[in-house]
């Protein structure tokens, strides 16, 4: 394996810095990545994080990975782990680049192109070509908590036994959006799931354990590394919607994320911030499950309260690769 003039031969890791462009201060700036090739023949796989720069939780997910070895077992195959790829979105705490254009509405890039474009390119034709599948670990938005969940291309048979394998709680399975990594990469027959889980510019610890257990039963189920991780038997939905408010107010949420819903279930309030007018009532229009919450108190009308998710069933029983020992 090559990647940026580097060789990685069997049972090597190494760590490659990839020059992206430099700060108005001159500054160089670099994406890291971190190399870890198993003795034996096996799969590539893609971990990546801080595709949103102000998304921490995926970029906490690999930190804790790297650190704690997680890919230092890998028996087969190999991990190209990718910690933070938007820097500059990172040092702004921002989920875009500084000219305010979104990484991942900008595959697969342009080298002569705006900042994202270029950050896109270079993960597109420095890293993609190395690898078979990918989990792209974001976090939330901005006032915007979601549920540790998977996102997965619907009819791409590979997508669903990685978000199987994975086993967060909720997956759900989406077309994937036009620019963005997940699709310049199915372009090319790869895979790429997306983790999210908590809310921008914030630690969650149920999202950051979750996903890391994941990633666990991931890389035993595709026989990257010899352990039977715990199994997990998440939910697949495969309808997904917004509740929005239907007038502006201070809203009250009376259920949180993860949890199961009935229809005409009341959800939340809506308040009038001079406590004159009555409370207006948020219920479930049907049974589902809320895998996403607004938690900023003040809102305006059509913005998003929660995301529920519909139609589950259980996720078909995780298959696991039989290898020779
Ligand atoms: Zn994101």
């Amino acid at each position: 394996m090559i990647i940026h003039n580097t060789a990685i031969l069997p049972g090597q890791q190494a760590t490659i810095r990839i020059p992206v462009g430099q700060l108005p201060s001159g500054n160089k700036i670099s994406i890291r990545a971190h190399v870890y090739r198993g003795p034996d023949p096996g799969p590539v796989m893609l971990a990546l994080g801080g595709v949103h720069g102000d998304e921490i939780n995926g970029v906490e997910i690999l930190r804790r990975a790297i650190h704690l070895g997680y890919f230092e077992q890998i028996r087969r195959g190999a991990v190209i782990a990718i910690p933070l790829l938007n820097i500059y979105g990172f040092i702004n705490y921002s989920r875009d680049v500084p000219d305010g254009k979104d990484v991942n509405r900008s595959f697969p890039g342009n080298a002569q192109g705006s900042l994202a474009s270029r950050v896109a390119r270079l993960l597109t034709r420095k890293i993609l070509p190395n690898i078979d599948f990918g989990i792209d670990f974001h976090t939330g938005g901005r006032n915007h908590y979601n549920f540790p969940q998977i996102r997965f291309t619907k009819g791409d048979p590979k997508a669903l036994e990685l978000a199987t394998q994975f086993g967060a709680p909720f997956s759900l399975s989406s077309k994937p959006i036009s620019k963005s990594f997940r699709k310049a990469a199915l372009d090319k027959g790869k895979t790429i799931i997306v983790f999210e889980g908590g809310e921008n510019l914030r630690y969650d610890g149920v999202s950051i354990s979750t996903a890391l257990e994941g990633l666990n039963r991931v890389m035993a189920g595709q026989g990257l590394i010899d352990q039977d991780a715990p199994a997990s038997r998440g939910r697949i939905l495969p309808e997904n919607e917004w509740i929005r408010a239907p007038k502006a107010g201070m809203f009250l949420w009376q259920k949180c994320s993860g949890q199961p819903i009935v229809k005409g279930e009341p959800l939340g309030l809506l308040n009038d911030p001079f406590g004159e007018e009555p409370s207006t009532r948020i219920y479930a229009p049907r049974d589902g499950f809320i895998i996403g919450h607004n938690n900023a108190p003040v809102v305006s009308p059509g913005d998003a309260l929660y995301h529920i998710g519909y139609g589950d069933h259980d996720a078909p029983p995780a298959t696991r690769r039989s290898r020779k020992k």
